[in-house]
């Protein structure tokens, strides 16, 4: 009891079901045997069927039991239980059998909607399950051994009544259970009174015909044919269930009749007037019913086409399509979005190949590609040019697509233009403002590369001029201690020679004093440009202060320092600088130190100068060296 609705629901199915076919069987047995025994329709299989293809599969072993039942219910006693239990098993097997065939073959919900759809239900059913069900009914009386009737005769008997059955009731129970929206509440009150009145002419008439009167009498040109035209009304106003009503009260008001003795086909056999009172009922459903269903599926396609005619209509892309049977696929239709697109009238284009959408640039890469495409028949889908009426170029997303008849044989192409210009004048505007912006970077980076650059040799001379002396062009005593201080730890560690000259000019003052501070400018300046024609250029060459200078000589030992001072001092000795008419000698005394290990530049320095002051003392204009404790 884990699911109590399904439960529920499956009980209310068997209860449904089971009294349907009780009724059904009961209806079957009392008002559709003639007075000769013989039965003209099986209803309650019919009632089964429909539920099977009303409900969902799950749903389908609920009415094993009832069906089972309600047979044994209604064959006892007139049938041994064996018999009934037969019966019920045989008609079971009927009619899922012809469920599942017409599941397997159609497409849920199965409703009567299409031809097809009525063609697989007669085959499944009255046809072939019916007649395999009845051999084995056939069987079962032959078993009984009650008359004398063959076996042949039994299984005609039981095949024709179940399936006269089916045709009759099942259309009807599983279109009204489908379109029973549509029927309730009875909302056409003058619908209604139509099919009222349709009910009473076949009532009248249907009286007439199987009744009172025998069509067949001498005289009469009466035939139960004149029933056809309430039929045919009943397919054009009131669809399936409809027409399968009306067909049903025809058969009832027949069979009815035939079974208390009334004679339609009087003067014939009562076997032969039952078959074919069957087959006039089966010519009945199969045009009447037939032609319903014929007509609803036309109703839906043509409601299908106005929605595709509508959604055409609708669309703001340009449609044409164009047949492929005639020679050079001449447009036969366009949508008023292709008017509205390229400013053409439908008429102004019917009959003409579409490439006069392009001919002012044929050799568009798309154009031959749609070429190629109608040639092999295949869907393609380009952007390219066209043009409208007017001449104005339109950009155009063009798919195209092949249509084909039953054979696989293409009939028409169908294209579609989507029209694409603003999109593209979107893009292309985009673009502008995309490589404008890329320009303008490029500007603004060249102009930074330039800034920098400025920038650069600005600092480089400011660094220049913070680390030189404008005088003389020496580094000044900073720039000239850092630069030093470098070098020597470099020399400190690899151990090799480097020397240190230190220069004061002589009697300097006595310069300033006899020629003026812009001659003795002028000196320094002189001094400077020696120094630095003379030294190497791996030499620093520096103004200490005043009047007083430095030069590094890395790689040099005293002594050819020494040689190096002593040199100098003659090149200074000798120069001459002019100044106004006159000339102005100088001369210089120089210390030379060698660098000790560990010594940082302010030693070596020191040792420079303590050699300068010596050199000073001894008379001047000379070289003298500072020669440490282990240097002799
Ligand atoms: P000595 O070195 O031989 O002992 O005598 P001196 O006259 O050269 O004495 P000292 O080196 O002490 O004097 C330096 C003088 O150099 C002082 C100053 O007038 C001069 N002097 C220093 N710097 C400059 C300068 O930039 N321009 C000029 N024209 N003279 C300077
Ligand atoms: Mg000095
Ligand atoms: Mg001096």
């Amino acid at each position: 009891m884990a699911d109590h609705p399904h439960f529920l629901r499956s009980l209310s199915i068997a209860l449904l079901v089971g009294v349907a076919y009780w009724g059904g069987a009961y209806l079957g047995v009392t008002q559709t045997i003639t007075p000769g025994g013989i039965a003209i329709v099986w209803p309650p299989n019919a009632v089964v069927l429909a539920a099977l293809l009303i409900l969902p599969r799950r749903d389908w072993i609920s009415v094993i039991p009832a069906v089972i039942l309600a047979e044994w219910l209604a064959d006892v006693p007139a049938f041994p239980t064996w018999a009934a239990l037969a019966f019920g098993v045989i008609n079971l097997f009927e009619v899922f059998l012809a469920a599942s065939l017409i599941r397997r073959f159609t497409k849920a919900p199965f409703r009567f909607d299409t031809l097809q759809q009525a063609g697989i239900f007669v085959l499944s059913g009255p046809l072939l399950a019916s007649a395999v069900a009845a051999l084995a009914g056939a069987l079962v009386y032959i078993l009984l051994g009650r008359d004398e009737t063959s076996f042949l005769t039994l299984w005609r008997l039981w095949w024709l009544g179940d399936g006269l059955g089916l045709l009759l009731i099942t259309p009807l129970l599983v279109t009204l259970w489908h379109d029973r929206a549509q029927l309730w509440p009875l909302r056409n009150a003058k619908l209604i009174a139509e099919y009222l009145l349709l009910c009473l002419l076949i009532l009248g008439l249907g009286a007439l015909v199987f009744g009172v009167l025998s069509p067949y009498q001498p005289g009469l040109p009466l035939s139960p044919l004149i029933l056809l035209p309430a039929v045919a009304w009943a397919a054009a106003k009131f669809s399936v269930a409809g027409t399968a009503g009306a067909i049903l009260l025809i058969a009832g008001l027949a069979i009815g009749f035939m079974v208390h003795g009334a004679a339609p086909y009087g003067g014939l056999d009562p076997q032969q007037a039952v078959w074919i009172l069957q087959e006039y009922l089966v010519i009945l459903v199969a045009l009447g019913v037939g032609a319903a269903v014929l007509l609803r599926e036309i109703t839906s396609q043509k409601l299908q086409l106005l929605l595709l005619d509508r959604a055409i209509h609708a669309t703001s892309d340009s449609i044409i399509i164009a047949d492929a049977r005639q020679p050079d696929t001449p447009i036969i239709w366009t949508n008023p979005g292709f008017e509205h697109l390229f400013g053409y009238s439908s008429t102004e284009v019917l009959g003409r190949n579409c490439r006069f959408l392009n001919e002012r640039e044929p050799d568009q890469p798309g154009v031959a590609e749609v070429a190629d495409a109608i040639r092999d028949q295949r869907v393609c889908e380009v952007i390219l040019r066209n043009y409208r009426k007017s001449g104005e170029p339109l950009w155009i997303e063009l798919s195209i697509a092949p249509v084909k008849d039953g054979n696989g044989d293409t009939t028409h192409f169908v294209g579609v233009q989507h029209d694409l210009t603003e999109l593209k004048a979107t893009e292309a505007a985009l673009r502008e403002a995309k490589s404008d912006l890329e320009a303008r970077n490029h500007e603004l980076e060249q102009r930074v590369t330039e800034r920098t650059a400025q920038l650069t040799t600005t600092n480089s001379r400011l660094e220049r001029l913070a680390s030189t002396d404008h005088l003389t062009g020496a580094a000044n005593r900073r720039s000239f201690l850092q630069l030093g201080q470098r070098t020597i730890r470099r020399y400190n560690t690899s151990g090799q020679p480097l020397a240190m000259l230190m220069l004061d000019l002589d009697h300097f003052k006595a310069v300033n004093d006899r020629y003026g501070h812009l001659a003795g400018d002028l000196v320094l300046a002189s001094l400077g440009d020696c120094i630095r024609q003379y030294i190497r250029p791996g030499d620093l060459f520096g103004r200490f202060g005043g009047e007083e200078f430095l030069v590094l000589l890395p790689g040099l030992a005293l002594e050819d320092g020494e040689r190096i001072a002593e040199r100098l001092r003659q090149e200074i000795e000798a120069l001459i600088i002019p100044h106004e008419d006159q000339s102005i000698r100088v001369t210089a005394s120089m210390g030379i130190a060698s660098l000790q290990p560990s010594w940082d530049i302010n030693m070596l320095l020191q040792s420079a100068d303590n050699a300068l002051y010596q050199a000073k003392r001894e008379g001047r204009n000379r070289v003298a060296s500072y020669r440490a404790a282990n240097q002799t």
